[in-house]
C-alpha cells in the first residue's frame, strides 16, 4: 500500500530539516498494518495489564502528547547543535526519570503498545547514525559505561520504572568500533529496537525510486543478516527528507528485499500527538532534536519542550496503567481516532 505525505508534515520537514551525520538500516517486510487504524484491539493487550485504575484520580489522558526525543553523538566538545556532552545527556535521562517519563520504542508508540503505569508519561528515545559514541562494548562484552547506551543503562538503574529501552536508526557498518554483528546483537538481546536511517544516510528526497527502494531495502538486508528474526518496522529519514513519493518511506523493495514500516520518524520539531489521535500520521512521526535551552533555534529542542509540557500537564499523554484501554477526560473525546472507540474509557 503506498501512502500519501500530507503536505503539511512535508512542509515542516522541508523548513525545520538540518544535517545530521550518519546513516543506518531499513525497514523489514513487516506486518502490513501500518497505521494505529489498522491494528486489531488485540494488539494493546498486555499479560502485565493489571487492575485498572481510576483514570482520574490520576489526570490520564492517553489522547495527550508524546515526546519522542532525537539525539545524535555523544562529545564532549559539540561540533553541532545535534551533539551533546554526556553530562547533559545524563542530566537529560535523570530529568525524564524525576518528571515521570517512562521509555517506549518506537514500535511500540506506533503500534500503540503503550503498557507504563498509571500516572506516567512514555518518552520515546531515538538514537541516529549508529555512532560509536551511541553503542561500544568493551572486551567483556559489556556496553562502556560513557557511550548514550552505558549511560542508559546507569540511569535506568538508578531510578526503578525508568525502563532502559530505545530505538537505534542505524545504518550500515553499524558502530564500526564493536562490529555490527556484536552491536546488533547486544541490542536486539536487551531489548532495545533497531530501525533504519538508510544504508548510506542517503538524502532521499534527491534520489530516483529506485535508488530509494535500494537505500532502504539493503540497509534492512544488512540488519537482517544479523538479526533474522528482527521486525523493522521503523524508518527514521536522514535529514527528515522525504522520497518522492513519500509511499516509498513506507513501503517498497530492491534486491529480492521488501521493506514496510509502522512507522516514519522526522527531523524536528515538537511532540507527536497521541497514536490514538485522529491527527495521528504514522508516515510522518516529528521527533525534537536533544538540546539545551539555549543556542540555534533552542526553543524547538528538547529542554524548551520538556518545559512546556510540564507546564501544561493536562496536554501530555499520562497513563491509566491498563494498556487495554484509552482513557481520556470526556473533553477530549472528539479527538479520538474512531478506529480505538472500543477500547476508549471517557471519564
Ligand atoms: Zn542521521
Amino acid at each position: 500500500m503506498r501512502r500519501s505525505v500530507p503536505v503539511l508534515s512535508a512542509l515542516l520537514v522541508g523548513l525545520l530539516a538540518t544535517s545530521c551525520s550518519g546513516g543506518g538500516p531499513a525497514g523489514t517486510g513487516g506486518p502490513a498494518a501500518t497505521g494505529a487504524a489498522a491494528r486489531p484491539a488485540g494488539d494493546l493487550r498486555s499479560p502485565a495489564a493489571g487492575a485498572a485504575k481510576d483514570p482520574a484520580a490520576v489526570h490520564a489522558n492517553e489522547l495527550g502528547a508524546v515526546p519522542v526525543l532525537m539525539y545524535h553523538q555523544l562529545s564532549e566538545h559539540p561540533a553541532s547543535v545535534y551533539d551533546r556532552t554526556p553530562a547533559d545527556f545524563r542530566a537529560e535521562l535523570e530529568r525524564l526519570a524525576r518528571e515521570g517519563y517512562v521509555p517506549i520504542t518506537a514500535a511500540e508508540f506506533t503500534s500503540g503498545r503503550i503498557d507504563i503505569p498509571a500516572g506516567a508519561h512514555p518518552v520515546v528515545l531515538t538514537f541516529d547514525d549508529s555512532t560509536n559514541s551511541q553503542v561500544k562494548l568493551g572486551s567483556d562484552g559489556k556496553p562502556d559505561p560513557n557511550t548514550s547506551l552505558g549511560i542508559l543503562l546507569d540511569v535506568a538503574s538508578r531510578h526503578p520504572g525508568f525502563r532502559a529501552t530505545a530505538t537505534f536508526f542505524v545504518n550500515g557498518d553499524p558502530f564500526s568500533a564493536t562490529g555490527s554483528k556484536a552491536a546488533l546483537t547486544w541490542l536486539a538481546a536487551h531489548g532495545f529496537e533497531v530501525g533504519n536511517h538508510t544504508l548510506d544516510h542517503a538524502n532521499l528526497r534527491g534520489l530516483g525510486e529506485a535508488e530509494v527502494e535500494h537505500e532502504i531495502a539493503d540497509d534492512l538486508k544488512g540488519i537482517k543478516q544479523i538479526l533474522p528474526n528482527a521486525n523493522v518496522v521503523s524508518l527514521a529519514l536522514p535529514f527528515g527528507s522525504m522520497p518522492k513519493p513519500g509511499s516509498l518511506a513506507v513501503q517498497g523493495a530492491s534486491g529480492g528485499v521488501s521493506y514496510h514500516h509502522r512507522g516514519v520518524y522526522l527531523v524536528g520539531a515538537n511532540p507527536s500527538v497521541s497514536p490514538f489521535a485522529a491527527s495521528f500520521d504514522p508516515t510522518a512521526i516529528p521527533r525534537i532534536r536533544s538540546e539545551a535551552a539555549t543556542g540555534e533555534e533552542a526553543e524547538f529542542g528538547s529542554t524548551s519542550w520538556l518545559d512546556k509540557m510540564a507546564q501544561s500537564p493536562a496536554n501530555r499523554y499520562t497513563s491509566d496503567g491498563d494498556p487495554d484501554t484509552v482513557a481520556f477526560p470526556k473533553s477530549e473525546q472528539s479527538r479520538l481516532n474512531p478506529a480505538f472507540a472500543k477500547q476508549a474509557r471517557p471519564y
